[in-house]
């Protein structure tokens, strides 16, 4: 199933037909709880899944068109693998970087959960002039039940679904060195739409393709199977470290074809058995 969050915090699946709104099933949901009860949601979806089937015969609540769709994930934490293919490690080896190799020595890093914007959205830039910001087309899980120290054979069956996620990056300098968590977090640096696709549909996420385009340019094309660290492994190595909830994100690496990108431009990431996930890069406002 595709499920989507719109209009400001509501949530349901949408369909060919047009969207079926779920919040009368978490009795939780207020527009102040929303972020909170569509976790609830994602947590109890497995008890819900028979409910939402039913739902699924009556006509849509809404068309696609009539929504503005919100990024479809509210986490409480939002990790990301450090160059997790071996093509984009060696197109790194001419910057500067924070040293190691891949996620299997390095971890995982964080975004502020703060950047999170929706697929109605812009990338906008802050006005540093002279850095450089590049795109990271990526695929993101999203953890359906709670995670510690699970092993990687478990470890699909914590994952509700996945998602298409852009990990917006400035680039260190000679100079400038700041912090990961900061270069990667600026206002609109994490776009994540435009849904979630359940795990049920996609069994085996290495089989996951996906592709970057620039202004229509293809600039990324890799699968999943390409990774350095796969998703089990990437899930086990977090859930020794900290307890993933359900609705926490995992981006999990970028492929090689990373580059910069400026106000006018467009970014399209689509990823087979997902989506599309597409936004212009605008100048920052403040
Ligand atoms: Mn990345």
């Amino acid at each position: 199933m595709r499920i989507v969050r719109y209009d400001g915090g509501r949530f349901g699946v949408a369909t060919e037909a047009g969207i079926h709104d779920l919040i009368a099933l978490i009795p939780e949901w207020t527009p102040a709880t929303a972020d909170s009860a569509y976790n609830l949601f994602i947590e109890r979806y497995p008890l819900l899944q028979v409910e939402i089937e039913g739902r699924l015969s009556s006509p849509p609540d809404r068309s696609m068109t009539s929504v503005r769709l919100d990024a479809p994930v509210a986490p409480r934490q939002l990790l990301a693998a450090p160059r997790n293919f071996t093509a984009h490690q060696n197109e790194m080896k001419g910057h500067l970087t924070m040293g190691g190799g891949s996620p299997a020595d390095l971890g995982f890093f964080l975004k502020a959960t703060g950047c999170v914007v929706g697929p109605r959205d812009h990338v906008e830039l802050p006005a540093l002039p002279d850095r450089r910001f590049d795109y990271e087309g990526e695929v993101a899980f999203v953890i359906g039940r709670e995670a510690r120290s699970v092993t990687p054979a478990d470890a699909l069956q914590h994952i509700f679904g996945y998602t298409i996620l852009i990990d917006m990056s400035m680039r260190m300098t000679e100079t400038l060195r700041e912090e990961r968590v900061m270069r990667k977090s600026y206002h609109s640096f994490a776009p994540i739409g435009p849904w979630i696709v359940t795990a049920d549909e996609i069994p085996d996420p290495s089989a996951l393709h996906l592709r970057t385009w620039i202004n229509g340019e293809l600039r990324q094309d890799a699968t999943l199977a390409e990774l350095i660290v796969d998703i089990p492994a990437l899930l086990a190595q977090a859930s020794a470290v900290v307890t993933l909830q359900p609705g926490d994100v995992y981006a999990t690496g970028t492929p090689a074809g990373v580059g910069p990108v400026e106000p006018g431009d467009a970014i399209a990431v689509e990823v087979s058995s997902i989506g599309r996930l597409e936004l212009p890069v605008s100048q920052r406002a403040w």
